[in-house]
């Protein structure tokens, strides 16, 4: 049987530790499918659809990984997919506390899910979504800690240096 992980987040926009972690989930797994949570709560700066596009130029060429987006609880989401494994991003012990509460309240809600965690390459450790977009909104370069389809996204939202 074919062993489906989900890699879920918001993906807001993908950097080059989120597909750092696809790359080594597929090492492990048969089939990797990025999840990009619609999340009610956070107003993002792309919307989904931008996401979920970026995500697949941003990936194009890999085999074995979908690029889908969901609503509503990621368990139900894994289970439709019949998913084996949550698979999230560890960068530094700040992260393990939040990751923790959400791994253990995903196998309260669904006791068959388990949720595996990835250490991506020291050279993204530092990197988040959130950093990307401050710096971008400033004018800095996000040369190399983005692909390309990104870069060029910020581009048109932000005035980039080179
Ligand atoms: P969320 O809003 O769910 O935290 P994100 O898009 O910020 O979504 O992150 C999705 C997943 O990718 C999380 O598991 C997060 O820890 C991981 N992640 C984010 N940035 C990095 C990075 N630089 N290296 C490794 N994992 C990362």
């Amino acid at each position: 049987m074919k062993r489906v992980a989900i890699c879920p987040g918001s993906f807001d926009p993908i950097t080059n530790g989120h597909i750092d972690i696809v790359k080594r989930s597929l090492r492990i797994f048969d089939e990797v499918i990025v999840a990009v949570a619609v999340n009610l709560k956070k107003t993002p700066l792309f919307d989904i659809d931008k996401r979920v596009q970026l995500i697949k130029e941003s990936l194009k060429g890999l085999e074995n990984v979908k690029v889908e987006s969901f609503k509503g609880l990621l368990v139900d989401y894994v289970r439709q997919k019949r998913g084996v494994a949550i698979v999230r991003g560890l960068r530094a012990v700040s992260d393990f506390e939040y990751e923790m509460q959400m791994a253990l309240m995903n196998r309260r809600l669904d006791h068959e899910v388990e949720t595996v965690f990835m250490m991506p390459s020291e050279e993204y450790s530092f990197l988040s979504s959130t950093m990307i977009k401050e710096i971008a909104s400033f004018g800095g370069s996000v040369k190399g800690l983005v692909p390309e389809p990104v870069e060029e996204a910020l581009r048109e939202v932000f005035k980039l240096k080179d």
